[in-house]
Parts: structure tokens; sequence; C-alpha cells
């Protein structure tokens, strides 16, 4: 008998009838003799509904609260779901993180899980219960507020539910058949990968493939939790995201060098223009940034012109810091005697991931190659020793994961990767 933690998204429990159908499979797996806890998100666009609801009250809610609303979403589908699965002669109960044991620091919006206590679960799968447990949410002990994880943070309670439980296998049920080699929204060719390694998974969630978030990535490697991303709406079998030695074992002949093109369109660009070109000023810039609490991506700084004695620095970050740093840069004008800055949330990110490429000379050759070829201009570059990512504007970002997924030879000769359901919201 195996203890399977099973994850389904907001897109494979839409609506009532879709609840009824992901409730079969967890019937199925039950009835298979598995022991089973389920992880559910909430149903289809609630969180963005939630969030756009708040909006229209105040455009900056109180953190606490807005974490208390959020929460809300994931206990509709987790209840429903306990229904659903009650009705079909399975008993099931469903529980809240907190009830779940999801302890987490006191970061609202972004709170990380610090230790899973699943007594309750673990009762539950004694008496031969499913467990369903709320995603995207704990409690946090200093205060027993409740907290939610960051977007995509139901893929994080499965993983962490997962290792707590010593369970066999997470599975992560979504809309498509596994992780492909670009987002089958975009590229239809791309080509479902069959094991891609933890640090692959990390550096391509890392770049914006939001089919498993970061940090359940991050959980999954550090305990060596195995995940296989697969779709509720086929029987195919997924995606495993296993450890790299097991990877290479596995296919070394056959290793590819690209696993696959990211893309982001989350991120904006600070421009701070006319710098003084003086040893400080990076340091002074950058601390202004990190009290405004933004997280930096990429950074470019110009050559200063010898004449003017005067550079530019730009830099990425998530769309939702650019108001608060550029209102922190702004305050410091006058002391750093910068000219001016410039705002820019038209740009797109795209990134090619793969561990072969240590080994491969000319790999940025080719992706710059073939951003020429499609006629593209890069606007900023970063590397890793697995990663190359480019800054494009946003409106030509589709066209350029095209491109980039051909010229590297990821398009599938046959068939087109299927999307069953969601917005891609
Ligand atoms: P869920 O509701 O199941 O959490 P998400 O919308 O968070 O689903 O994630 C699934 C989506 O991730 C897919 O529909 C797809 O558009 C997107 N995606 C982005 N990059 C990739 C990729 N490399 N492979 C598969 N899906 C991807
Ligand atoms: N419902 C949350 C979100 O939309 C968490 C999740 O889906 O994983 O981000
Ligand atoms: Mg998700």
């Amino acid at each position: 008998m195996a203890l399977v933690v099973q994850k389904y998204g907001g897109s494979s429990v839409g609506d009532a009838r879709s609840v009824k159908r992901v409730a079969k499979r967890i019937a199925e797996a039950k009835r298979a003799g598995n022991d089973v806890v389920v992880v559910v998100s909430a149903m289809g666009d609630t969180t963005d509904e939630l969030l756009d609801l708040a909006q229209q009250i105040t455009p900056l809610p109180p953190q606490r609260e807005l974490d208390i609303l959020l929460t809300a979403g994931e206990r509709i589908s987790m209840s429903l779901l306990a229904m659903a699965i009650t009705n079909l002669g399975v008993k099931a109960k469903s529980y809240t993180g907190q009830q779940a044991g999801v302890i987490t620091d006191a970061v609202h919006g972004r709170a990380r899980i610090v230790d899973v206590v699943p007594h309750r679960i673990r009762e539950t799968l004694n008496r031969g219960q499913v467990a369903i447990v709320a995603g995207f949410q704990g409690v946090t002990q200093a205060t027993n507020d409740v907290t939610t994880l960051g977007r995509g943070g139901s893929d994080t309670t499965a993983v962490a539910l997962a290792a707590g439980l010593n369970a066999d296998v997470c599975e992560i049920y979504t809309d498509v058949d596994g992780v492909f080699t670009a987002d089958p929204r975009i590229v239809p060719a791309a080509r479902k990968i069959d094991r891609v390694s933890y640090e692959e998974m990390l550096e391509l969630a890392a770049s914006g493939a939001k089919v498993l978030a970061l940090r359940s990535v991050e959980y999954a490697r550090r305990y060596g939790v195995p995940v296989h991303v697969r779709s509720s709406f086929s029987a195919h079998d997924g995606t495993r995201v296993v450890a790299a030695e097991k990877k290479s074992k596995e296919n070394a002949m056959e290793a590819p060098i690209i696993s696959g093109v990211a893309h982001d369109r989350s991120e904006s660009k600070i421009t701070v223009i006319g710098v003084p070109d003086v040893p400080g000023m990076a340091a002074r810039i950058f601390e202004v940034v990190a009290g405004a609490g933004a997280n930096i991506d990429m950074i470019v700084q110009n050559v200063s012109a010898a004449a003017t004695g005067l550079t530019d620095i730009s830099f990425t970050l998530p769309d939702g810091d650019g108001p608060a740093t550029m209102a922190a840069l702004t305050a410091v004008q006058g002391e750093l005697a910068f000219d001016s800055l410039q705002f820019d949330d038209q740009i797109g990110k795209l990134s090619l991931v793969g561990a072969g490429m240590k080994s491969h000379p000319g790999v940025s050759a080719r992706l710059f190659g073939a951003l020429r070829d499609a006629g593209i201009n890069i606007e900023m570059i970063s590397t890793s020793e697995i990663r190359i990512s480019v800054v494009t504007r946003a409106d030509s970002l589709d066209d350029a994961v095209r491109a980039v997924h051909t010229a590297f030879e990821l398009d599938a000769s046959d068939g087109e990767a299927v999307v069953y359901a969601g917005t891609g919201r």
C-alpha cells in the first residue's frame, strides 16, 4: 500500500462538474488500496477574483486581512471536494492549512513553511479516510494568524505534506500533460519532458514556467520528494522531477543539451539615468532598492561616456515591487545626484534552461542568432551555469519563445500539446 499525495490545481476544479470528476479520480486511487491525501487549490480564477474584489475596496489592503480573504478560496474547494468524494461512498474530511498543521513564518502574502505537524491528517488516514487539505495557506505560530504562501503556493503545500508524511509520491495534477519544453499555450509544438532534474526544474520555475511553483521545487529537492506532474484530464504518464544522478543514469545517451524555454511577463525594468560614475553608487542605489523590499533579478550598468562621467543602471524586479521602489529612489535623487528615473513594465524575459549547456559551447550564439533572425532586439542578458536569460519587448516575447524553441530543435514532429482547461490567468 502506498501513501500518495495528490494536488489538484484551480484549473482542474473550475466548476461543480470538475469537482465531481476529480472526486472520482481520488476515489479510484483510494479504492486501489492507497492512503490518499489531497491538496486542492481555489476553483478556477477565484484567487484573482478575490484580489480584484479587495482592490475595489482599497488599493493597499492590510496584508493580514488580504490573507484571510484569499484563504477562503481554498476552503470552498476543499469542502466541496470532500462532499463529492463522500457522495461516491468513500469517507473524506477536509482541513484548512492550520488544521492540517502547516506552520509558516509571519510574512503575509509570501509566507514560508517552517514546519509541518500533520497529526490530524495521520489520524484521518489511520481511520481509512481520505484527507483533503486546503492548499496555499498556513498559520503563523507567533500570532495564530492565517498566512498565504504566495501565488501557486498549493504546489508547495502538497510537497511539504508529502515530505512531512514521508509519502511515496507527490502527484501534481494540472491542465497539461506534464512539464513541456515551453508553455504549450504559446508553443503548440512543445514536447512533454519525461524526466527533469530538480536543478533544471528550479531554473524553469524561477524563470516563469508556472506549472510548478518555485518554492515547491526547492522543497522537493531539499527533502528528496519524488514529484510527478500530470494532467487531471487524461490518464497519460506525466513528467517526473528527480535527482540529477538518477536522470542522467537513465538516459545518459540521449541527454538533451536544452531542457526548455521559459518566459516571464511579470517583471518591470527601472533605469537610473545619469548616475555619477564613482565608487559606491551601485551600493547606495541597491541599498535603497533593498530597503523598499524589492527582489531584484537582472542588473545592467553601461560603461560611462568618458566626456560626462555619467552612466545608466538598469535592473528588473517583479511588477508589484515597482511603485515602492520608484518612490524610494525618487526620495534619494538629490542625495545621489542622478538625472532621472525610467519605469518600464512592457518587458518580457525569455530563459533557455539546460544542464547540457555547461559542456556545450555555442549555445548563446545560437540563441542570439535565433532572435536576430526573428528581428527581435535584446535589451538585457544574464546567465547562470545552466540558464541564459534575455529581456525583450513584452509584445515580441511570444515570437521570441517560438523562434528559440525551433532554433534548438525542440519542436515536436508528432501532434500538438494539449491544454485541457484553465484561462492561463
Ligand atoms: P494549476 O491551476 O493546475 O495550478 P497553473 O496554471 O498554475 O495550473 O499551471 C499550469 C500552466 O502552466 C499550464 O496551463 C501552462 O500554460 C503553464 N506552463 C508554463 N510553462 C509551462 C511548461 N514549461 N510546461 C507546462 N506548462 C507550462
Ligand atoms: N489559489 C492560489 C493561486 O491562485 C494558490 C494556487 O493555486 O496554488 O495562486
Ligand atoms: Mg499552479
